[in-house]
């Protein structure tokens, strides 16, 4: 963990997202300012507190094919929700992580068997050769399994959210 303040500038900026009442109009807005907002600090967010955090995977994916229809998101509750102080910086990359991911998460059905009030999300892991695997996650305790559901222990590599045309690809629904 890095050591430095966050700076009060880069709060500020980042608590205006949650003034504007365009940007949480709705969840396109929404994902799209976030990403604004961390390639638009490039000195704060450097690429090892993005790899850290996974936000790469996130940054850079077409929204349209990802956003899903009812995020666990309440757009009027964000404000109340993430406008707080950060330690630091990976506090908030980590925060803004798990918003992005809260907007692009399409759920197995299924409880997490460590964690049960947890529930599986699908995840797509990507290898260092390009090829990819779909897994399940707990986004909790970070248990992981295939699509069988036996224990998944690697190999791991970057992993990107999923959507419907991957779940199609994947499984048979
Ligand atoms: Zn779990």
């Amino acid at each position: 963990m890095r050591e430095e303040i966050i700076s009060e500038n880069l709060l500020k900026d980042y608590y205006q997202i949650f003034s504007n009442p365009q940007t949480l109009k709705d969840f396109f807005s929404y994902y799209e300012a976030l990403v604004r907002f961390v390639k638009k600090h490039p000195v704060e967010f450097t690429d090892e507190v993005k790899d850290e955090w996974g936000l790469n995977e996130l940054l850079d994916i077409n929204i349209n094919e990802y956003i899903v229809a009812n995020p666990d998101i309440c757009l009027d509750m964000e404000a109340k929700r993430l406008v707080r102080d950060y330690e630091s910086i990976d506090t908030l990359a980590m925060s803004i992580r798990d918003t992005l991911w809260d907007m692009v998460t399409i759920y197995s059905g299924k409880d997490c068997p460590i964690t049960p009030n947890d529930e599986l999300r699908y995840i797509k892991i990507k290898y260092a050769d390009d090829s990819e695997r779909l897994l399940l996650e707990c986004a909790g305790c970070g248990w992981t399994e295939d699509v069988e559901g036996n224990e998944y222990e690697g190999p791991f590599g970057r992993v990107f959210p999923v959507n419907k045309d991957d779940l199609e690809k994947y499984i048979d629904l």
